[in-house]
C-alpha cells in the first residue's frame, strides 16, 4: 500500500547546517497552514487507504496535542502499520506522547544529532545529552519503543574522537534504529554557504575535513554493527524488524502521497513536489490554486539503480537492464565498488563511500 508524507516546516529554531524550507515563521501563518494542510488532504482523490505514514518538518513535535490528533484524524487508514513523527528533542512532555499514541502514532524519530554539547551549541540547537536520555525513557514508558535517533557526522568543531562519545551514547540509550547522516554542504543552509565561501562564521572554519567525516560515518557502521543494528541504507542503521517501512517505500520506488509545503509525491508514474515555502502555500490554498509544481514522468529504468542502489538489499537487475549498463557495471565491479551475486547488483562498503560516483553513471550512462 502507499505511503503519506505530511509536512509540518515549523521550527523553534533555525540550525545552521539545515538546507530544508523549514524556519521560524509567526503563530498566524502556522494556524493558517494547518488549515490549508487539511484542506489539501480532504480534496485528495483517495482511491487507496495508507498503511504508512511520516509526519515530517520541520518540528511536528511543536505541535498542540489536540491539533495534531486533529491533523492525523484527517488521513485514512488508522492505525496505521507504521506512523512516524520527528521530534525535536525537549519539545514534548507526556501529554503530547499520549496525543500522538491516541493519534496512531507508533515511531517517533528523534533528532540528537550530537551528543556533545558544545557542537549542539554552535549548530543552534538548545538540548544536552540529558535531554534526549530522558526524552529515550519517556517514550518507552509510554509504550514507544520503536524510534529512531539521528547523528550528523562533519559538525564544526567534530572530531574522530567527539563523535565516538556520541556512539558511546547510542551505546546506552540502546535505540532500536539509528540515521547516521554525513553534513551537507551546499548554499541552502547558513553553514554550507559560508562553507563556500571561505567564511568562518557557524564554525565554518572548524568542519572536519572529508577523511575524518569518512573515519567518522565508517566507525560507525562498525560501532552499531556490534549493537545489533545493520546498515540497510546508506544513511540508516536497525536492528532486525526495526527498518523504517516509511522510508523503505522511496528507495524501492513505491508510491506516495505528499502533503504541505516541500512535500515530494509519486503516484502513476507521476512525481511531482508541493511550492517549497509556507507563506506561498498558504497563499496558493486562499487563491483557491494547487500547492504541486514540477510535475515530471518518472524515470523508473534509471531511479531504479541510482535510488535503489542505496539499499544494502541491491537491486536485481534485468538482462536487458545489465545489457543497457553493461560498461558502468563491469567498470565498477573491477574497481570493487559494485558486486554481483544471485542477480542482484550492491555497493560493497567502499562502494558506499563512492556512492555519488557511482549513482551518477546510472543516471548518465
Ligand atoms: S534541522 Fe530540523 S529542527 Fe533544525 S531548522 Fe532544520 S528542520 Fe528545523
Amino acid at each position: 500500500m502507499p505511503g503519506v508524507y505530511l509536512s509540518f516546516p515549523f521550527c523553534g529554531q533555525k540550525c545552521t547546517y539545515c538546507n530544508f524550507g523549514s524556519g521560524v515563521f509567526p503563530q498566524s501563518l502556522s494556524e493558517e497552514y494547518l488549515a490549508a494542510l487539511k484542506h489539501e488532504i480532504a480534496a485528495f482523490g483517495w482511491n487507496w487507504t495508507p498503511d504508512t505514514l511520516f509526519l515530517g518538518g520541520g518540528t511536528p513535535s511543536l505541535m498542540e496535542p489536540d491539533v495534531i490528533e486533529d491533523l492525523l484524524d484527517a488521513v485514512p487508514g488508522k492505525p496505521w502499520r507504521e506512523a512516524t513523527l520527528e521530534a525535536a528533542p525537549g519539545s514534548f512532555d507526556a501529554a503530547k506522547v499520549q496525543a500522538w499514541i491516541r493519534g496512531g502514532v507508533n515511531r517517533v524519530s528523534l533528532g540528537a544529532q550530537s551528543f556533545v554539547t558544545a557542537e549542539l551549541r554552535r549548530t543552534g540547537r538548545r538540548h544536552t545529552a540529558q535531554t534526549v536520555e530522558a526524552d529515550c525513557a519517556l517514550l518507552r514508558d509510554r509504550g514507544i519503543t520503536n524510534f529512531n535517533l539521528d547523528l550528523i557526522a562533519g559538525l564544526p568543531g567534530q572530531t574522530p574522537a567527539s563523535f565516538q562519545e556520541s556512539l558511546d551514547e547510542i551505546a546506552r540509550l540502546d535505540p532500536p534504529h539509528v540515521s547516521v547522516y554525513m553534513l551537507e554542504v551546499d548554499e541552502d543552509s547558513r553553514l554550507g554557504l559560508e562553507i563556500l565561501n571561505h567564511g568562518s562564521r557557524y564554525g565554518a572554519g572548524d568542519v572536519p575535513g572529508d577523511d575524518a567525516i569518512v573515519e567518522m560515518y565508517e566507525t560507525a557502521v562498525d560501532r552499531l554493527a556490534a549493537l545489533g543494528m545493520h546498515r540497510y541504507e546508506i544513511s540508516n542503521f536497525a536492528k532486525p524488524g526495526f527498518e523504517s517501512e516509511h522510508n523503505l517505500k522511496y528507495w524501492r520506488l513505491e508510491p506516495y502521497a505528499g502533503f504541505g509545503a516541500d512535500a515530494h509525491s509519486l503516484d502513476g508514474g507521476v512525481r511531482w513536489r508541493n511550492v517549497e515555502s509556507p507563506s506561498e502555500y498558504v497563499k496558493r490554498w486562499r487563491e483557491g490554486r494547487s500547492p504541486a509544481e514540477d510535475r515530471t514522468e518518472a524515470c523508473f529504468a534509471e531511479e531504479k539503480f541510482f535510488v535503489g542502489l542505496r539499499l544494502s538489499e541491491g537491486v536485481r537487475a534485468t538482462d536487458t537492464e545489465r545489457d543497457f549498463y553493461r560498461e558502468p557495471i563491469a567498470r565498477f565491479i573491477e574497481q570493487g565498488l559494485l558486486e554481483d551475486g544471485g542477480g542482484v547488483l550492491r555497493l560493497t562498503r567502499r562502494g558506499v563511500l563512492l556512492s555519488n560516483e557511482v549513482f551518477e553513471e546510472f543516471v548518465n550512462p
